[in-house]
C-alpha cells in the first residue's frame, strides 16, 4: 500500500502549531495536492513565552503573506538585533559583550578574527568587524521608516507578544490560507494495521482522519512521545537550566522610554536573566538550574533585577510565573507518519532563542518536502531526523560554548559549567583547536546551519577567548590589517547612525501609518 498524502493534521496551536500550519499552507495553496487541519485545545494553555526572534522570521512572515507592519502592530512587535551578554566573562563591571545579527564585512572572503587577534584584539571583536555593534550601542534601529518591509541596513529579528502572535497566525491561517481549525482536546488515537496513525478522536465525539499528523502539542508530545514512545534525551548533564521564573512590567512611561534594540542576557549566580523590550512592556524570565538554585531565591533574584532596572515600580505587583522544563530532543522527530515540530520535539533552554528559529526550520522542510504519497514520506522522515539529530547536537554545542569559555569561578554552577567534563566532545576539540586557528566554515560546514562560524567567532572572543599560539605571519599578511576592517566598520556604522532613527521612533512611526 502506498496511499497519497493529501490530508495535514496539526495537534496543537501555540507557535509551532501555526507557524506549521501556514508555512504548509502557504506552500501548497491553490496546488490542490495537500489540506491543512489544525486542533488545539480549548483548555490546555499554549506555553505563552517565547518573544525573541531571530531574522529567518523575516522570511517566514514574508513566505506566509503577513505585511511587516501589520505583524509590528498586531504583536506588539520591535527590532532585534542580537543579545548583549552582561556578566557571562567574569561577572565584574563593564563585562559585557554583543553577538549581533549580522556577519562580520566581508566574512565569505576573510577570516576577521585571524586579522583581529594579529593585531592585539584589543576593540570589542564585535565592534571591530561589524557597523551594527556601533547602531546597537545608540539604541538606534536597523532600518528607517521608509525602507521597504523586510529590507534593512542591519540585519535584525524581532521581539513580539507570543500571545499575539499565535493569534495572528491563526487569523491568517484561517481568512487567508484556508486552513480549517477546530477547538477541542484529542482524546484517543487510531491506528493502522502497519502502525501508522489513522485518525484521532476528540473529546466532542469527532474523527480527524489525516495521512501526516504534526505533533505540536509542546512538552506534552501527545503523538511522538505518549503514542509512539519517542523518549526526550536529556541534555541536563551539559545544559543545566530546567526552570524558569518569569514575569512582564511596564515603562515608567511607554511613550518615551526607549525600547532596548537587543535581548539583554544578564548572568546571574547558577543562571541568567532576560530582558525584552517590546513597544508597551518589558518581558523578562530568569532560567536557572534547579541543582543550584531553589524556586524562591530564583524568583527574589528576578525581583531584585525588576528594582534595579525599573525602581520606580513596586517590584511586588509584577506577578511571576515559574515554568518547568527538561532539558533534551526526542531520539526521533519523525516517526512512521508523524512529525513533532516545537516544544513537542525538544528544548533546551531560551539561551541565543533558537526555538522558534528551529520550529520555522522544520516547519519549511515539511513544507517543501511535503511527500506526496507514503512510500516517498519514509525517505523523507529519514532525512528530517539526521537533519534535526545534527541541529540539535550543534544547538547543545553552541549553548554550552556560552558558559564553558567563561572565567566566572563564584559558585557551583558555574564551575560545574567550565569543567570540560560537561562539555560535548566536539566542543572539547573545538576549544582545543582554537588555541591555534579561530573558528571558520569548518567549525561550521553546513548550508543551512543554525549557528555559522560566525556566532562562534562573535561568543569566543565575546568572552574574552585569547588563543594560546598566534596565527603564522604569512597567513595574516594574506588577509590584510584588520584596522582596514575595523576602519571602514565604524565609517558605516557613523554614516548609519547619523540616518537611521531610534527603534522607538521606528515602531511609533510603522503605528502612525495604519
Ligand atoms: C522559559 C522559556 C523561554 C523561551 N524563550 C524563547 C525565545 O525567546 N525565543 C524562542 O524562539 N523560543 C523561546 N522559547 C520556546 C518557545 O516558547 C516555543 O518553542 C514556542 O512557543 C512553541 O511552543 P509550542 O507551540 O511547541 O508549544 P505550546 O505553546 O505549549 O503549545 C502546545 C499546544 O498544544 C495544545 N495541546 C496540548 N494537548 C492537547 C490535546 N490533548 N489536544 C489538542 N491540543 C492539545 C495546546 O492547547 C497548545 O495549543 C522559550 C521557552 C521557554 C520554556
Amino acid at each position: 500500500m502506498n496511499p497519497p498524502v493529501r490530508q495535514v493534521v496539526v495537534v496543537g496551536g501555540g507557535s509551532a502549531g501555526w507557524i506549521t500550519a501556514c508555512l504548509v499552507a502557504a506552500e501548497h495553496r491553490g496546488s490542490g495536492t495537500a489540506a491543512v487541519l489544525l486542533v488545539e485545545s480549548p483548555d490546555v494553555p499554549t506555553i505563552g513565552v517565547g518573544e525573541g526572534t531571530w531574522p529567518s522570521m523575516r522570511t517566514t512572515l514574508r513566505r506566509i503573506g503577513i505585511a511587516e507592519d501589520d505583524f509590528i502592530r498586531q504583536c506588539d512587535a520591535s527590532f532585534k538585533q542580537g543579545t548583549r551578554f552582561v556578566g557571562w566573562r567574569d561577572g565584574r563591571d563593564a563585562d559585557a559583550y554583543i553577538h549581533p545579527f549580522s556577519w562580520p564585512l566581508d566574512y565569505a572572503n576573510a577570516n576577521p578574527a585571524l586579522r583581529w587577534l594579529a593585531e592585539g584584539g584589543e576593540l570589542p571583536f564585535a565592534d571591530a568587524v561589524t557597523p551594527q555593534a556601533g547602531v546597537i550601542a545608540r539604541g538606534l534601529a536597523p532600518k528607517q521608516a521608509a525602507t521597504p518591509e523586510y529590507a534593512f541596513a542591519v540585519n535584525y529579528g524581532y521581539h513580539l507578544n507570543a500571545g499575539k502572535f499565535a493569534a495572528l497566525l491563526q487569523r491568517h491561517a484561517v481568512t487567508v490560507l484556508g486552513v480549517r481549525h477546530v477547538r477541542a482536546n484529542v482524546a484517543g488515537i487510531e491506528s493502522r494495521p502497519d502502525g501508522d496513525i489513522k485518525a484521532l478522536a476528540l473529546d466532542t465525539g469527532q474523527r480527524l482522519p489525516g495521512d501526516l499528523f504534526v505533533d505540536c502539542t509542546g512538552q506534552r508530545a501527545l503523538l511522538v512521545g505518549e503514542h509512539y514512545g519517542q523518549r526526550l534525551v536529556s541534555a541536563a548533564d551539559v545544559l543545566f537550566n530546567d526552570r524558569a521564573v518569569v514575569g512582564q512590567v511596564p515603562y515608567a512611561d511607554a511613550d518615551a522610554d526607549a525600547i532596548a534594540p537587543v535581548t539583554n542576557a544578564s548572568a546571574q549566580d547558577a543562571g541568567w536573566i532576560w530582558d525584552i523590550g517590546l513597544p508597551t512592556r518589558r518581558g523578562l524570565g530568569h532560567v536557572y538550574s534547579s541543582a543550584h538554585v531553589d524556586d524562591e531565591t530564583a524568583r527574589r533574584t528576578l525581583r531584585d533585577y525588576v528594582e534595579e532596572t525599573s525602581p520606580a515600580l513596586a517590584a511586588e505587583s509584577v506577578a511571576y510565573r515559574t515554568i518547568a522544563f527538561r532539558p533534551g530532543h526526542r531520539e526521533a522527530f519523525w516517526k512512521r507518519n508523524c512529525v513533532a515540530v516545537g516544544m513537542s520535539a525538544g528544548f533546551i533552554e531560551p539561551l541565543e532563542a533558537s526555538a522558534l528559529a528551529l520550529v520555522e526550520h522544520a516547519a519549511a522542510i515539511i513544507a517543501e518536502q511535503l511527500p506526496r504519497d507514503r512510500e516517498i514520506m519514509a525517505v523523507v522522515a529519514k532525512r528530517f531526523n539526521a537533519r534535526m539529530h545534527y541541529h540539535w547536537q550543534r544547538i547543545i554545542e553552541f549553548l554550552k560554548l556560552h558558559y564553558a569559555a567563561s572565567a566566572r569561578d563564584d559558585g557551583a554552577y558555574w564551575r560545574d559549567h567550565r569543567d570540560p567534563r560537561s562539555w560535548p566532545e566536539s566542543l572539547r576539540e573545538k576549544m582545543t583547536l582554537w588555541q591555534q586557528q579561530p573558528p571558520w566554515h569548518d567549525d561550521a560546514p553546513l548550508l543551512g546551519e543554525l549557528f555559522p562560524s560566525a556566532s562562534y567567532q562573535y561568543v569566543l572572543y565575546g568572552m574574552g577567548f585569547r588563543p594560546r599560539y598566534g596565527a603564522a605571519k604569512a597567513e595574516c599578511a594574506a588577509q590584510g590589517g584588520s584596522q582596514a576592517v575595523s576602519g571602514r566598520a565604524r565609517e558605516q556604522a557613523r554614516r548609519m547612525v547619523a540616518l537611521l532613527p531610534t527603534t522607538r521612533a521606528l515602531v511609533r512611526a510603522i503605528a502612525a501609518r495604519a
